[in-house]
């Protein structure tokens, strides 16, 4: 064989020409910042075309095509659909905003390509950092557990697959069926459905996920969630764990924490906050009563890329004791174990603390963003967030054709379009459609739940671009719709 012959065909993906790549690169940075820049000049949403969802299914590429042309792709026919949440009138289900910083800071991270898993490179330790960060914020101790996830449904899956083996050590190796009886857990009938979905994953199923009831301010009823942990123990169960909403996704109702706590410790159960945006008020000294108990959890989950607003995908979980979640996840593999020295030296690997050995370097924008910010600007925002929410819930009160359908406990207001003597079932279609017009105006994307049977526009704000005028807007959008669909 001719070894020139070999040399010659050697191929890699890098860019045959750096300075072509470069100048595109730089195009696609400044074209994406005038897009962050310019977002609060175009319609909150916009419908994909049918030729662009068509064009999804264009056949598997075989061949190269020009990176140019690729990018001219993206610009037609994927960045004018954007989901849009980084819109200042966005504020469907719980969505982050992100920031230009952010984008920048997943540049760098992409471009380093860490894999944070396991070995002696600085990646690993600003994971570290950004765990220890986020452990004084919630008031966990420095030798407290915890991992990045993906976001708060991973998080909390996490925590439970935690206290799930801690309530038995056979469980790991022997599974549920080396338990005497059934497993139970508890939370509010408001509790996030990923929840849900994590007891069924871990293999305790949903029918052991007690639902306890609400109050009239949706929190969940110490009494019952006592009584139904003193029945399932009458009946052989075993009760394992309680989970408190710090923040619930439809009203943004915040659990009696201490009384959560209470019971947790009489009965033994392991306790968990879900706290995916509504933890994050702790940094605010006048939510200092309500969710300093989250630093009495076993464990807690929250989202960075919610009311941290953050790029997506960054969440948290944190668990009081390490060695417990050690326990549950570390697995012995030679070709995992540490070394002495070397690049297989450093820090304990990431997969011992979690479900994951492969994972991307999210911390680097937590790390880079918390430094640009300071926790004080956040508490700011935070506290502008919650005094909009206020704001929208007293136009809503005031005027006479719209409805609070629920007092605004933190970011989150239920109300609905109602100018009288309509029925409860016309109430619901009408505001459906009010909804759905407002989206497809492109004037403001709240989203919706039904309160009570009670169908809810739900405006959700963790969005740092808002201001006081778009939710004006927003009110008088809802009051004209209405009335030309209600034909006033
Ligand atoms: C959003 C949310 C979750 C799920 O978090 P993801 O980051 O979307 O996975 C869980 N609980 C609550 C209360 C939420 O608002």
């Amino acid at each position: 064989m001719d070894t020139t012959d070999v040399l010659v065909s050697e191929e890699s993906l890098d860019p045959v020409d750096w300075s072509a790549l470069r100048s595109l690169g730089h195009r696609m940075l400044d074209d994406m910042l005038t897009y962050l820049e310019t977002v609060r000049e175009r319609p909150v949403w916009k419908k994909p075309t049918p030729y662009a969802v068509r064009r999804m299914q264009d056949a598997l590429p075989l061949y190269p095509q020009e990176a140019e042309s690729v990018y001219e792709d993206f610009l037609s026919q994927v960045l004018p659909y954007n989901v849009n949440n980084i819109h200042p009138r966005f504020w469907a289900w719980v969505q982050g905003s992100g920031t230009a910083e952010g984008m920048l800071a997943d540049m760098l991270a992409s471009g380093m390509n860490a894999n944070v898993s396991i070995g002696d490179h600085m990646p690993m330790y600003v994971e570290q950092q950004v765990l220890n960060w986020s452990k004084e914020i919630f008031g966990f101790s420095v030798s407290a557990g915890g991992i990045l996830t993906s976001g708060a449904s991973i998080a909390n899956i996490t925590a439970l697959v935690v206290a799930r083996n801690y309530f038995s050590k056979l469980i790991k190796q022997g599974g549920l069926r080396s338990l005497p009886g059934q497993m139970t857990i508890y939370g509010s009938s408001e509790t996030h459905s990923c929840l849900l979905k994590a007891v069924e994953i871990i293999g305790i199923g949903s029918d052991h996920f007690r639902k306890v009831p609400v109050d009239s301010q949706f929190r969940i009823r110490l009494d019952i969630l006592q009584k139904m942990v003193s029945e399932d123990r009458q009946a052989g169960n075993l009760p394992f764990c309680v989970v408190g909403n710090a923040g619930t996704v439809n009203t943004g109702a915040i659990d009696d924490l201490e009384g959560i706590f209470r019971v947790a410790q009489k009965e033994n159960l392991w306790f968990h906050v879900d706290g995916a945006f509504g933890a994050i008020p702790r940094i605010l000294p006048e939510f200092e009563d309500q969710l300093k108990w989250i630093e009495r959890a076993d464990s807690l989950a929250f989202d960075f890329h919610k009311w941290f607003y953050m790029n997506y995908e960054v969440g948290a979980v944190l668990i009081r004791d390490s060695k417990i979640q050690r326990d549950t996840f570390a697995y012995p593999a030679t070709y995992l174990s540490v070394h002495e020295k070397g690049l297989s030296g450093g820090p304990d690997p990431f997969s011992n603390y979690g479900m994951e050995l492969s994972r991307g370097f999210k911390a680097l924008k937590v790390w880079m963003l918390l430094k640009e910010h300071g926790l004080q600007k956040y508490a700011s925002l935070i506290r502008q967030n919650i005094s909009q929410a206020r704001y929208l819930g007293s136009l809503a009160e005031e005027h006479e054709e719209l409805e609070l359908l629920t007092p605004v406990s933190l970011n989150i207001v239920c109300y609905r379009y109602n100018p009288g003597g309509l029925s409860e079932a016309d109430l619901n279609g009408l505001n459906k459609e009010i909804l759905m017009q407002l989206q497809l105006e492109g004037i403001a994307a709240p989203s919706y739940t039904l309160l009570k049977g009670k169908y809810a526009l739900r405006v959700a704000i963790t969005n740092h671009r808002s201001r006081r005028q778009d939710f004006d807007l927003l009110a008088e959008a809802t009051c004209r719709i209405g009335r030309s669909l209600a034909g006033k």
